[in-house]
């Protein structure tokens, strides 16, 4: 992952959780000045310390007293009405991002939010939405790339096909939203933008620009077949992002407007090759249903 959009995520967790705890931080700052409060939570305090000690020398501790200062000071707060009690936005990781060494899936959210930000597409639309305004052909298809969206992703590159305004780019967009709202790390990319990238990577060797196609969980290209072909770039690194996510089991998502054979001609056997692979890709085609024409 980018260091800049992951160190960008972070913070927003952090600006979030801190924004969470400004009653509590006010708070603490005012009861600063309460004599009360003061005598009662250093007394408490002081009879921590006590019972810690002598639970570490193994001797016997009563606790009735340490239990009676902390309910005298819980009242003592209800009474003013100040509540104290640190809150979090994410419960899997009290809004560090981390649990037990691996990303937790709030700071994954905010990685797709950030990198959605830079792909310049529209509005993506639910598996919901989507049925709702699909014809009766598409529903079960809907539903199948829904329960792909909750599988272990075996099947790692889908490949979809069709005419222009078939709803590849719908049926795309739902299954990036599905992904999303899982806090799976989701890029999404038009060909046209990714051929540029392509050309920007081979003239800079900005390995930043490369590594966002290679690392991000799930990698969806719009419209594969539109982009200008550089000679000696766009297919080669085409190829090499195509091939090492599969080495990485990393899932990638093309939408298209040319057939398989087209793709063949287009590009090479090797890219061919791994779209058609039956063991870890699906092909789907659209062709024959126009949204279009349907809607009107
Ligand atoms: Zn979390």
């Amino acid at each position: 992952m980018r260091n800049e959009i992951l160190m960008e995520a972070e913070s927003i967790l952090k600006e979030r959780h801190e924004k969470l705890n400004e009653s509590v931080k006010v708070a603490r700052q005012k009861l600063m000045d309460d004599a009360t409060f003061s005598a009662l939570s250093s007394a408490l305090q002081k009879e921590i310390i006590e019972n810690a000690k002598k639970e570490a020398y193994g001797e016997k501790v009563d606790r009735k007293k340490e239990n009676k200062l902390n309910d005298e000071l819980k009242a003592y707060l209800r009474e003013k009405n100040i509540d104290l009690t640190e809150k979090f936005s994410c419960h899997l990781c009290n809004d560090n991002g981390y649990k037990d060494g691996k990303m937790c899936a709030c700071l994954k959210k905010e990685i797709s939010a950030l990198l959605f930000k830079e792909s310049n597409f529209g509005n993506l639309v639910s598996f919901d939405d989507a049925k709702k305004s699909a014809p009766k052909e598409y529903q079960k298809l809907y539903d199948k790339m829904k329960e792909w969206c909750h599988s272990d992703f075996k099947k790692n590159l889908i490949f979809i096909a069709g005419k222009t305004g078939v709803g590849k780019t719908y049926l795309a967009s739902a299954i990036a939203k599905e992904l999303m709202d899982l806090g799976r790390i989701v890029k999404l990319v038009t060909a046209f933008q990714m051929s540029r990238d392509f050309k920007e990577y081979r003239f800079s060797y900005n390995e930043e620009i490369l590594n966002k196609y290679l690392s991000a969980e799930f990698l969806f290209i719009d419209d594969l077949g539109t982009e200008t072909l550089y000679k000696n770039i766009t297919v080669d690194l085409l190829f090499h992002v195509i091939n090492e996510r599969k080495n990485r089991k990393l899932c990638t998502i093309l939408t298209s407007n040319l057939t398989l054979d087209e793709i063949y001609d287009r590009y090479d056997e090797r890219i061919f090759s791994r779209i058609v692979d039956r063991t870890t890709s699906i092909t789907l085609n659209l062709a024959g249903l126009d949204l279009r024409t349907k809607k009107k």
